[in-house]
C-alpha cells in the first residue's frame, strides 16, 4: 500500500518514503508513506488557498452533505477502519472500532453545526442603525496530528474546519500514516471541492514547521508534545496566526477514603492503562488518602497484573504494544528514574512474546512524593504512580501541584467534597467517579495550564477557532 499525499485532488507519490510498521509485529510492514517536503507543501497551501473563497460561499447544505457523506462511510466502515488503527497504532480491536466510530459520529455532529450557523442582531445606540455580529471562516487552516488517536484527532479537527467554511493542509504524524490516508480517501470521495482539503505526509520539523511558518495559512491547531507546541506558538506570533494547541497531561486521579473501592479500581485500571497509557488524559498520579490507600494499591496491583498484553489484533487482549521503539525506552528510562528516586516499582517489565513487538508490562510506582520526576513530566504510557494522602485537602492541593491542567479526577461517594472537586480542580475537564480519560465527542475538550493554548476543541465550542467574528453596521 503506499499513501500519497493529495494535492489539488491528485494523489502524489514523492521519491522517498518511509514504511508503516505494525508495533504488535515489526514484522508485519502496512505501506509506504510519502515523505513530502517544503514544495509539496507550498503547492497544497497554494491549493488550499485557491479553493478556500468558493468553499466559504458553499451553502450549509452543500457542506452538510459533505460531511454527512464522510461521517456516513466511516460508521460503516467501523470495523475495517477500527483494524487498520489497530494494526499500525497498536490499540486493542475494541478500541481501534471505538475510534473510527467515534470520527464517524464527529463528522455527523457537525454536518448538523453546518446547518445550525447563527449570529446576532443587536439594535444599535445610534438611531435607524442596525448591527449584526456573524461568524467568517478564518481562510487555510492547518492541522498537525500525533499518532495516538490517529483517526479522531484529525476528524475532530478536518469537521469543524469544513463545517465553519475553511480550507485544510493536514499534516498527520509520522508513525500514523494508514488511517490518515485512509481519512483522506473518504473526504476525496465526499463530492468536497478539489483543493479544499490536501494531505501532505513527512516529518514534522520539515513540512510541519513550514506549514506553521507559511505566510499563507491564517490558523494551526496542533496536538502533540509541549515543546513542539511551544516553538508553534512562538512562531504563530511572530506571524500573526490564530493558534491552537493540545498537549500533554499529568492527570491526577484522587481516591478518597469514602470511594466505593471496585469502581475507583476500575477507573484508575482503565485510566492508567487502556490504550497502553498513551492518552494525553490517561490517569498518571493516583491520589489515595490513608485510610484506604494500602488495600487500594493491593486491588490496583492484582488487576493491572491480570491484564492480558499482547497483539492488538488477538480477541480478549486487554493492552497492546507501545507505539515504538522509542517511545517504549522513555517508559523503560521513566521506571528507572522513579526507582533511582526512591519510588516502589511494580511490574514494567519488557516482554517478549511470540512476535516481535514494543511490548511492556504496565506499572505502578508507589511511595513516590510529588516532587520526583515521575509526577512532573508526562511519560505517554502504561505507567501510574501512587502518591499517599493525609485527607481530600491534601490530595486537592497536590492534585493542582502540576504544570499541566488537562483532566483531573474524583472517586468519592461524598457530594460535597465531589462539588468541591469539580469548582477547585485546576483542569479543564474534572470526572466525578469516571476515568480522566474517556470523553463524549459533542462538548468542548481542552486543558487549562501548560497542558493546552488558545480556543477550545469539539462540540459548538469549536466555532471560536474556527471562524472569525465579524460586526457589521448598517443604516437602512
Ligand atoms: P510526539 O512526541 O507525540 O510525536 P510531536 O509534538 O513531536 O509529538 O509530534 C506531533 C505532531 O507534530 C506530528 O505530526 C509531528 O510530525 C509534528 N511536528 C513535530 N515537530 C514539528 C515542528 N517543529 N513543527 C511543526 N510540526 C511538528
Amino acid at each position: 500500500m503506499d499513501y500519497k499525499n493529495l494535492i489539488a485532488g491528485s494523489w502524489e507519490a514523492t521519491t522517498e518514503a518511509r514504511p508503516n510498521v505494525n508495533p504488535s509485529d515489526t514484522g508485519d510492514i502496512l505501506g509506504q508513506a510519502a515523505l513530502g517536503g517544503t514544495a509539496d507543501m507550498d503547492r497544497a497551501i497554494s491549493s488550499a488557498k485557491a479553493a478556500a473563497p468558493g468553499w466559504a460561499g458553499a451553502t450549509p447544505q452543500a457542506r452538510f452533505d459533505v460531511l454527512d457523506f464522510i461521517g456516513s462511510e466511516i460508521l460503516a466502515r467501523k470495523a475495517e477502519l477500527g483494524q487498520l488503527l489497530s494494526r499500525e497504532e497498536g490499540k486493542t480491536l475494541p478500541e481501534g472500532i471505538g475510534e473510527a466510530a467515534r470520527a464517524g459520529q464527529i463528522f455527523k455532529f457537525f454536518a448538523g453545526e453546518c446547518l445550525r450557523q447563527t449570529g446576532d442582531r443587536l439594535a444599535s445606540v445610534r438611531p435607524g442603525v442596525e448591527v449584526d455580529v456573524t461568524r467568517a471562516p478564518v481562510g487555510v487552516v492547518g492541522l498537525i496530528t500525533p499518532w495516538n488517536f490517529p483517526i479522531a484527532i484529525p476528524a475532530w479537527k478536518i469537521a469543524p474546519a469544513l463545517a465553519y467554511g475553511n480550507a485544510v493542509v493536514l499534516k498527520p504524524a509520522e508513525l500514523t500514516p494508514g488511517c490518515a490516508w485512509a481519512l483522506a480517501e473518504i473526504i476525496s470521495r465526499s463530492g468536497l471541492p478539489e483543493g479544499v482539503f490536501n494531505l501532505i505526509f513527512g516529518q514534522g520539523s520539515v513540512v510541519g514547521q513550514h506549514l506553521v511558518e507559511h505566510s499563507d495559512v491564517d490558523a494551526i491547531s496542533f496536538t502533540g508534545s509541549v515543546p513542539t507546541g511551544r516553538g508553534i506558538a512562538v512562531s504563530c506570533a511572530q506571524s500573526m496566526k490564530k493558534v491552537q494547541l493540545e498537549m500533554g497531561g499529568k492527570n491526577p486521579m484522587v481516591v478518597l477514603d469514602d470511594a466505593d473501592l471496585d469502581l475507583a479500581v476500575e477507573a484508575c485500571l482503565n485510566g492508567a492503562f487502556y490504550s497502553t497509557g498513551q492518552r494525553c488524559t490517561a490517569s498518571s498520579r493516583l491520589i489515595v488518602t490513608e485510610g484506604v490507600h494500602d488495600r487500594f494499591v493491593a486491588v490496583l496491583t492484582a488487576a493491572m497484573q491480570g491484564l492480558r498484553v499482547g497483539n492488538a489484533l488477538e480477541s480478549g487482549i486487554q493492552m497492546g504494544p507501545v507505539v515504538d521503539g522509542h517511545q517504549l525506552d522513555q517508559n523503560l528510562s521513566y521506571l528507572q528514574v522513579a526507582a533511582q528516586e526512591g519510588g516502589k516499582v511494580i511490574g514494567g517489565e519488557r516482554l517478549s512474546l511470540e512476535q516481535e513487538g514494543f511490548y511492556m508490562a504496565p506499572a505502578l510506582v508507589t511511595e513516590t512524593s510529588n516532587e520526583m520526576r515521575i509526577n512532573q513530566e508526562e511519560v505517554f504510557g502504561p505507567v501510574a504512580s501512587v502518591l499517599r494522602a493525609r485527607d481530600y485537602e491534601e490530595a486537592l492541593s497536590l492534585a493542582n501541584d502540576s504544570d499541566f491542567g488537562l483532566s483531573a479526577g474524583i472517586c468519592t461517594t461524598s457530594l460535597k467534597r465531589a462539588s468541591h472537586f469539580k469548582a477547585n480542580a485546576e483542569a479543564g475537564m474534572v470526572m466525578v467517579n469516571l476515568p480522566t480519560a474517556g470523553v463524549d465527542y459533542h462538548v468542548p475538550f481542552g486543558g487549562t495550564k501548560g497542558s493546552s493554548y488558545g480556543a477550545r476543541e469539539q462540540g459548538s465550542y469549536a466555532a471560536e477557532f474556527y471562524t472569525r467574528v465579524k460586526t457589521a453596521y448598517t443604516l437602512p
